[in-house]
């Protein structure tokens, strides 16, 4: 199998593995497939890598006639709708490109957007999953990004990376980052940490063990990009305590998500969000109990 396949079998195996159900892949609307923003001094730019559909069979802590009242009243059927999105940054002349898809449209809606892979100064990995580390190299397994530095969160090195590991995704972890490693590219952040003045690292530890979120900020406020704080858009602002199975540490990753949740609406932040619905940019304000997401339009 080549490698851009394997990248691909990684992403449909993600889905499935754990669902046991079919899995049905709807593309849906992207438009042009980015999408820019204007948040004072920073440009933010969202790229659509693919569309698809998570099983209920994923979800923990919600059963499935609670799933199959959310998704009907959103013309959803058996399953929920799903996006991999990632964003661009720009800052005081620099940009940043956190998370990078599974290798399918990440690249070519980048260029689309006018930027070019040779330009990105700084790649920011939120978490090794393969929806967020499969672009980070060509069907050859060349790096895409020929000039950035790559920011990876140490304690998902320690649990993907050793060659003894045979969690899922360890092998494609070890293949992404090779090249970066060899050209001596990589850097390792440890909890919170500045990657430059008003980019930092915010540790949202549980998806994986140092999933981990970007602050940005600017002169209109500041932008979080959040990596997988929410899966599913329709659930887990609502429920924020529902869980997927693809959890590593289900405990902490919801008691991460409620912590996020309370700081992001606190702190009046906007969020950019790998699975929200493209382009996955908006607040997310206090509703009673839980929260309700307000995505940005035009
Ligand atoms: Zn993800």
């Amino acid at each position: 199998m080549n490698l851009k396949l394997s990248v691909i079998a990684f992403f449909l195996v993600f889905f499935v593995t754990f669902s046991k159900a079919p899995l049905a892949l709807a593309i849906g609307d992207v438009g042009e497939g980015y999408k820019s923003f204007t948040l004072g001094d920073l440009k933010l730019t969202a790229l659509s890598d693919a569309t698809g559909q998570m099983p209920f069979s994923l979800f923990h802590g919600i059963t499935e006639d609670e799933l199959n009242v959310i998704a009907s009243a959103a013309n959803m059927e058996g399953a929920l709708n799903s996006w991999i999105n990632a964003f661009v940054v720009e800052k005081d002349s620099k940009l940043y490109l956190v998370d990078t898809g599974t290798g399918a449209k990440v690249a070519e809606n980048l260029v689309k957007a006018g930027y070019k892979p040779e330009d990105i100064d700084f790649v920011l990995i939120t978490h090794f999953h393969g929806d967020h580390i499969g672009g980070l190299i060509d069907s050859s397994g060349n790096p895409v990004y020929s000039k950035a530095k790559v920011y990876v969160p140490q304690k998902d090195m320690d649990y993907f990376m050793p060659e003894t590991a045979t969690v899922p995704g360890g092998d494609l972890a070890r293949k992404a980052l090779a090249p970066y490693e060899d050209s001596e590219r990589l850097v390792i952040f440890d909890s919170d940490m500045e990657i430059e003045p008003g980019v930092e690292t915010i540790a949202s530890y549980g998806h994986t063990p140092g999933h981990s979120g970007f602050l940005f900020t600017g002169t209109d406020g500041e932008l979080l990009v959040w990596g997988d704080i929410v899966h599913a858009y329709l659930v887990q602002f609502v429920r924020p305590e529902v869980t997927l199975t693809y959890d590593v540490d289900e405990d902490t990753a919801r008691a991460t998500r409620a912590k996020v949740l309370a700081e992001v609406t606190e702190k009046n932040q906007v969020i950019a969000g790998a699975h929200l619905p493209f382009p996955g940019v908006g607040k997310v304000v206090k509703a009673g109990e839980t929260y309700r997401y307000n995505p940005y339009g035009d």
